[in-house]
């Protein structure tokens, strides 16, 4: 049963209302999701606040002890965190145990408190003067993640936080909150003092209700772009530090020298891995020049061959998409796309007739940045083919987007990595690669309507988005 976690204690909101989640690959309802109201969160934010004063007062080492020990259990757990993952996102196994490792790998940075919480020191400023700089938690913060991420993003949220000496309440997505249910569990397990990590389930007025809340002093939200927005307003507006990350349209440009052995299997991975339901998924691949000629068949090959089915099937590679209303949604951007003028080359709506929300691999070409399927978020296994004459104009098309999360380029040229490095405006760049995904060390750097905020999810602008900076002047 799926309870919220107030101090010590799980209890049931007293919010009356729920939601269905469902395994997507059956399409069954397997669990029901409470919703909790303003008075249920209220609950949630006092036990962080009274947890507060003796957590941000533990010495670092203590705080440093318990995540390693959180973290040996999620290495015991984690074959059953994939599998919950699989179970209710519908994402494969493979896939789940990916996330399920990139979260740890947040886990074990925060393990590196000691050295990452350090201060600065200037002896001796002006005469007899020294300067010191000390971080301090912030206070209460929340974290409100996405549907599509159920381990890894509650990961990128509240170990690092919590070891710089702040409280948490998570507030899971509606649509898979098993993942951060089992955490939690994982969490108190470890033996962290009650109240240090709460959850409070629901959707959106739980969200309003946190951003209202005058004890919540830090927001981390990851989302799509219009509620990354409004959340980034009324955090900010009600004197929260907020990071807010938003939706993506990523391009990938495929240079007439890149080797199509390297560039179709990357293109197919990033295009349909997690279904297509992941934020750095490649959405529109770009031709330049003559690549589109050496790049299209292979692809449709390829993509028609993917292996669509429940996710804990063997061999499977496309899993089910979310919701059968999210499905219909990434169809209807197949219909408005041939609608536009663009080429349905490949056709994964056939998928749509079997049990459960599936949608095989699509592939529209001759895609332009003017149709819906060319700028607007899909979020499902469609893959725009766009050409370009030149790599000018390639990357013109990438930065026309009001969105800049990841850019990717396959070529055998520096001179054309470098320049597509500099200048196209996307926070996270690849080259050569399918997914430029960011390690726990380095920040998740969205840009534009991607990211709302100056501070992004972990790195060292974890570390300062968690804490307050206090400098001290001494004289003696
Ligand atoms: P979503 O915006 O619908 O929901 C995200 C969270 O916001 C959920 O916890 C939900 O309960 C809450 N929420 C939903 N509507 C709200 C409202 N009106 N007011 C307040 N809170 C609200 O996003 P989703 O469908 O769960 O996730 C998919 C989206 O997330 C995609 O757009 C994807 O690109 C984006 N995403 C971005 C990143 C990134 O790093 N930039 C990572 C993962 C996902």
């Amino acid at each position: 049963m799926i309870r919220n976690l107030v101090g010590s204690e799980w209890r049931s909101p007293e919010g009356p209302s729920s939601l269905p989640i469902f395994n997507p690959a059956t399409g069954e309802e397997i669990e029901k999701v409470p919703l909790s109201n303003a008075s249920d969160v209220d609950a949630a934010v006092r036990a962080a606040v009274e947890a507060f004063r003796p957590w941000s007062r533990t010495a670092v080492m203590d705080r440093v002890r318990l995540m390693f020990r959180f973290k040996a259990l999620l290495e015991d757990h984690f074959e059953d965190l994939a599998a919950i993952v699989t179970r209710h996102h519908g994402k494969t196994l493979d896939e789940a145990r990916g996330e399920v490792r990139r979260g740890i790998e947040v886990v074990d940075f925060a393990c590196g408190a000691p050295t990452l919480l350090q201060g600065r020191t200037l002896r001796d400023v002006s005469g007899g003067v020294d300067q010191d700089l000390y971080r301090y938690p912030v206070g209460v913060c929340a974290g409100i993640p996405p549907f599509n991420f159920p381990v890894m993003i509650p990961l990128w949220m509240f170990p690092l936080a919590v070891v710089a000496g702040n409280t948490f309440v998570l507030k899971p997505s509606e649509r898979t909150p098993l993942g951060a249910q089992l955490l939690a569990e994982i969490f108190v397990e470890a033996g962290f003092p009650p109240g240090v990590l709460n959850l409070v389930h629901g959707a959106g007025d739980t969200v309003q209700a946190l951003l209202d809340h005058p004890g919540v002093s830090a927001i981390s939200f990851v989302g799509s772009a219009r509620v990354a927005r409004q959340v980034y307003t009324t955090a900010a507006a009600n004197g929260k530090r907020v990071q807010a990350l938003g939706g993506a349209k990523n391009h990938i440009v495929v240079m007439p020298d890149a080797d199509p052995e390297v560039a179709v299997p990357a293109i197919l991975n990033s295009a349909f891995g997690n279904a297509g339901e992941r934020c750095l998924a490649g959405s529109v691949a770009v031709a330049v020049g003559g690549a589109a000629g050496k790049l299209l068949d292979p692809l449709r090959e390829a993509a028609s061959r993917m292996v669509v089915g429940p996710g804990d099937e063997p061999g499977v590679q496309v899993g089910p998409l979310i919701r059968a209303d999210h499905r219909d949604r990434v169809a209807s951007y197949v219909e408005a796309g041939v609608n536009e003028g663009a080429e349905l080359v490949v056709d994964g709506r056939a998928e749509m007739s079997r049990r459960g929300f599936f949608l095989g691999p699509t592939i529209l070409d001759r895609v332009t940045a003017r149709m819906s399927v060319g700028r607007e978020e899909i979020f499902g296994p469609v893959l725009s083919v766009a050409r370009a004459e030149t790599l000018d104009a390639a990357i013109a098309q990438a930065n026309e987007s009001s969105l800049g999360n990841m850019a990717t380029i396959f070529t055998q040229s520096g001179r054309a990595g470098r320049e597509f490095r500099d200048r196209v405006e996307a926070g996270m760049t690849g080259i050569n690669v399918p997914v430029a995904q960011p390690f726990a060390f380095f920040p998740f750097s969205g840009w534009k309507g991607s990211f709302y905020g100056d501070l992004h999810v972990h790195g060292t602008d974890g570390i300062d988005f968690f804490t307050r900076k206090k400098v001290v002047v001494t004289r003696w």
